[in-house]
């Protein structure tokens, strides 16, 4: 060391690059560049200090003066250990801060001047101190805290220390920090900016390693978690193997995953599905939640999704299968026939659904049938009849216990393809009560608009259901909902006449039972008079229902007479009771004689049509007018408004002007056990009415059926092509019908046609005209007599008590 003026002290220069050495401090690193160990030889000679100061720049290889910074240490070199590789490896002990005056780079080393930078005495108040002390010590504990091995001495150095610049500097030593940091605590001759500056640093560090810390541990612990899980799987999977129990809860889960991701759902699906399918992995097997879960996955699992058949839409040979299973129906035919033309050139079902219509037994299933097979979609037919509640077509939330899905969903199950043919049978049949509307549920499912994204609630997520074909079928349009009717093209399936009936029977019915129950034709040989026979005493029907079930019942005792050894079983009129026991139902002739009081009308039942006898008795009494027979509402208001208009015409009708204050008149439909209603029996009421009042009897074999209304009009009424086959069967010759109604005589069996005569009316007039026996004195106002009363006796007993039975329509 040399000692110039003004305190300047000149010493060998040694460059640090990436440390710094602080007072107080020993630090030992090797040394390599030679001005360096020049410089270190030149300090051993003389008093072993040096100056250390750290370069700006860890990559400059021969600093200069603006390379280093302006603030260093002097220190004492305590050690030199020479390495083999020429380098030295020295230990120094930092002794106090220093500033560049002077720098001189020599050619081996450099030497620079130096003014000491004394350490000020700590000029705070002891309070001071001792506040950033604590701050300090406190932050340092926390710092300790969050670095892995502080030492215990270096904590215990701290809080012995009481000064706040060497506690600054000592701090500064002893934890990580950048030369950059170091530096500017060595900067800090001012011992309070000097603890400030590491208190900075410090809180800056802790902020670092909290965060740090955060970072390190949530890594860990999804690291320590995974691999947690695994380690338990597999032990599972041990203890399942162990037992001998194969399929652990595990590898079920894995299966339904892997069986979910081969069907290929849109993603949110799956995700919903595969977070089902790991719940499973969680659970025991034998709880009842899994069972739920399970049922569920394979519920979904086992819908058709993605699989179609192959629809083979060749119009020549849906015909031709049309016409082999069924007889007639040609309307209808066409009518499929055109509709699936535009399936085909379209390659969807396209349109408003088709819906059959018509008395039951009439074909409607069948002809699905026909269409399914004819196409080569598959079938599925579901009951809509007695579906009250919205759940029953949408499901039950899986969350239930036993929750299943709804019918649609189980249809499509059943049919296994996207794209079957499903029959909604007896839509007409549908309720409506608190715990839901099917009828809205099934308008989605119809709805060709929306109906690609069918949401059930079991299932959750959407099904699409248009590629499907849907029929529907209904026994009457009356009670189906409005917004649903629009959404389905009506097809009217009209009751079969007897000979219609005898056709199918010989044609399709006879063939098909005879297949059916193992046996050939030359077992068995039915008779056409048998086939009369069954038709006219053993069943009354608009379809072939009845029918069918008799040639079964017939084939199922040819049957067992085969096995019993008669080789034929011959059936005809004659023995048709012993296949069939007696006829049950009672021949409906026509009266014997023309009656007063009675007149014929005709009804529409949801079995075909039928005779609707309505009788009449006026008996002295106070004007009363007395209803029995099950009438509905309607028909109330008919009989009301025929006798008003009898009074207003009593004149012209030859009846008691105060007839109706001083008789009482009895209505009555016999069959009082069948609930009947419907305003076309009005033209008959008024009929006997008038035949009672003026003592005419009315025609036996003339029908009639129309509205009334007050003024006398008769007003159109429909089922007139069950009405007139009732009465072609009945044997009638006359049916009175209302004018409107001429226009749809046409559509009317030509058979049918052939057998009546038909009189179109407009007015009450014409009716009894034409229903009334003309003789020489009922038109001269002939005097009412008592009526016996034994006749009333009789009429007035009714029985209300069994209502199940069809509504009669008028
Ligand atoms: P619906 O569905 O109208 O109540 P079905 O379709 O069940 O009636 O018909 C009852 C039975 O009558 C079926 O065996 C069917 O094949 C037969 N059937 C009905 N109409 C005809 C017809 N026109 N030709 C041949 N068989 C028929």
């Amino acid at each position: 060391m040399k000692q110039g003026q003004l305190n300047i002290v000149t010493y060998p220069l040694l460059a640090l690059r990436g440390i710094v050495v602080l007072p107080h401090m020993s630090a030992h690193f090797e040394v390599g560049r030679k001005k360096s160990i020049s410089a270190i030889r030149a300090a051993m000679k003389d008093d072993q200090r040096i100056f250390l100061v750290t370069q700006r720049d860890i990559k400059t290889d021969d600093p200069g003066r603006e390379d280093v910074y302006d603030i260093g240490t002097v220190a004492v070199i305590k050690q030199i250990l020479n390495l083999p590789n020429d380098n030295v490896r020295i230990l120094v002990e930092g002794l106090e801060r220093a500033s560049i005056e002077t720098f001189y780079s020599g050619r081996n080393m450099t030497t620079v001047g130096l003014s000491i930078l004394k350490e000020p005495s700590d000029e705070l108040k002891y309070s001071e101190t001792e506040a950033f002390i604590r701050e300090t010590f406190g932050l340092f504990e926390q710092y300790a805290s969050l670095i892995p091995r502080m030492s215990p001495d270096v904590l215990m150095n701290v809080m012995s220390i009481k000064s706040v610049g060497k506690l600054a500097d000592y701090i500064a030593a002893n934890i990580v920090l950048e030369a950059e940091d170091k530096q500017l605590i060595l900067n800090a001759v001012d011992p309070v900016e000097r603890i400030k500056t590491i208190i900075t640093i410090l809180y800056r560090e802790i902020e670092i390693l909290s965060l740090e810390g955060s970072i390190h541990k949530q890594v860990k612990d999804s690291i320590d978690k995974n691999q947690r899980e695994y380690y338990l799987r597999e032990q599972i999977k041990a203890i399942y193997n162990e037992l001998g129990e194969g399929d652990n809860p595990q590898t079920e889960a894995e299966n339904y995953a892997q069986k979910i991701k081969a069907l290929k759902f849109k993603p949110e699906e799956e995700e919903m599905l595969l977070k089902e399918a790991s719940k499973l992995s969680k659970m025991s097997s034998s709880s009842p939640e899994s069972g739920v879960i399970r049922t569920y996955l394979d519920t979904v699992l086992e819908l058709p999704w993605n699989k179609f058949t192959r629809d083979k839409i060749n119009l020549e040979k849906v015909k031709t299968v049309l016409d082999k299973d069924h007889y007639g129906l040609e309307k209808v035919k066409e009518r499929i026939i055109e509709y699936l033309a535009v399936m085909k050139l379209t390659n969807k079902p396209q349109g408003q659904i088709l819906c059959l219509v018509g008395p039951p037994g009439i074909g409607k299933t069948s002809i699905a049938t026909s269409i399914a097979k004819a196409i080569n979609r598959k079938f599925v037919r579901m009951s809509l009849g007695g579906v009250r509640d919205e759940a029953d077509i949408r499901g039950h939330r899986k969350t239930y216990i036993g929750s299943m899905p709804g019918r649609i969903i189980d249809a499509f199950k059943r049919a296994g393809s996207m794209n079957p043919l499903i029959l909604f049978d007896e839509i007409d049949k549908m309720g409506n009560d608190f715990r839901g509307d099917p009828a809205s549920a099934m308008l989605e499912v119809l709805d060709r608009e929306q109906n690609n994204s069918f949401r059930d609630h079991y299932l959750e997520i959407p099904f699409d259901v248009s590629h499907a074909l849907f029929i529907t079928t209904a026994n009457s349009l009356d009670t189906i909902p409005r917004p649903l009717l629009d959404r389905m093209e009506i097809i009217e399936l009209t009751s079969y006449t007897d000979t219609q009936k005898l056709q199918i029977a010989v044609r399709h019915l006879i063939t098909k039972q005879i297949k059916k129950h193992g046996l050939s034709k030359s077992d068995i040989d039915i008779d056409i008079s048998a086939i009369e026979r069954i038709i006219t005493e053993y069943t009354r029907e608009s379809g072939v229902r009845n029918l069918e079930r008799a040639v079964e019942k017939i084939c199922r005792k040819a049957a067992a007479a085969k096995l019993s050894g008669i080789k034929k079983s011959k059936i005809s009129a004659i023995n048709l009771e012993k296949y069939l026991g007696a006829p049950r139902i009672p021949i409906e002739k026509l009266a014997k004689s023309d009656e007063v009081g009675v007149a014929n009308g005709l009804a529409w039942t949801s079995v075909g049509g039928e005779a609707l006898k309505i009788e009449v008795a006026a008996v002295e009494g106070s004007g009363k007018i007395q209803l029995t027979g099950s009438l509905g509402d309607v028909m109330k208001e008919s009989a009301n408004a025929a006798i008003t208009y009898i009074r207003s015409k009593s004149d012209i009708l030859h009846v008691d002007k105060e007839f109706y204050k001083n008789r009482d008149i009895h209505i009555h439909v016999p069959e009082g056990a069948v609930p009947k209603d419907g305003p076309s029996a009005g033209i008959t009421m008024a009929t006997a009415i008038v035949s009672e009042l003026t003592q005419t009897p009315i025609k036996r074999d003339v029908c009639m059926t129309g509205e009334i209304t007050l003024r006398g009009n008769v007003l159109p009424i429909g089922g007139l092509n069950e009405k007139t086959s009732a009465a072609a069967r009945l044997g009638f010759k006359t049916v009175i019908l209302p004018e409107d109604n001429r226009a749809d005589i046409t559509e009317i069996d030509p058979e049918v046609r052939s057998k009546l005569d038909f009189i179109y009316v407009t007015n009450i007039s014409q009716v009894l005209e034409n229903a009334l026996v003309p003789s020489a004195d009922n038109n001269k106002g002939k005097i009412l007599k008592p009526v016996k009363d034994s006749a009333v006796s009789e009429i007035i007993s009714t029985d209300i008590s069994s209502i199940n039975r069809p509504v009669i329509k008028q």
